[in-house]
């Protein structure tokens, strides 16, 4: 079967604190266009700044699931992001959604590490700092176009 356009592997695997992120992750479940996925720490020499834990999984082990509504219609819910599943459903959910947590950037606003999230066929930026998450985002330029709109608004004021 040939693999869709929006199967990719982590470009950049980083380690994440497994206790940690699986609290984090553990409420989202949402439609990722529509509400970001939870910023996840990444782990700094095999230690994770938040708790201090060692134990560590791999942004290529995670995955979205969409979740159904419980009841007839089921209906999806939202996506939920998971790890620790097998290997041929991990594949499998890649090949459908994309990669959660894709790869790390600077923000072009202020310059923090930020994830590139992907979702199906979209690129999103969740940065720590600044909360910004929008799709295709991550051109220089609309972060100028972003900062000279926002000084415009500020002088309006
Ligand atoms: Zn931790
Ligand atoms: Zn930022």
């Amino acid at each position: 079967m040939p693999r869709s356009a929006t199967y990719q592997q982590p470009e950049v695997v980083h380690k994440l604190c497994e206790p940690c992120t699986k609290r984090r992750l553990e409420r989202y479940c949402k439609f990722p266009n529509q509400v970001p996925p939870p910023y996840l720490i990444p782990m700094i020499d095999e230690f994770c700044g938040n708790c201090g834990g060692t134990d560590s999984i791999s942004t290529a082990d995670l995955v979205w699931v969409n979740v159904h509504g419980c009841g007839s219609t089921g209906l999806p819910v939202g996506f939920a992001i998971r790890f620790q599943l097998r290997e041929s459903d991990r594949e499998a959910y890649l090949k459908h959604w994309g990669t959660p947590y894709l790869r790390m950037q600077a923000c072009p606003s202020c310059g923090l590490p930020a994830w590139v999230i992907q979702f199906n066929e979209d690129l999103y930026l969740r940065c720590a700092h600044c909360r910004c998450y929008r799709p295709q985002l991550l051109d220089e330029d609309y972060f100028a176009r972003d900062r000279a709109r926002r000084a415009r608004r500020l002088l309006r004021e």
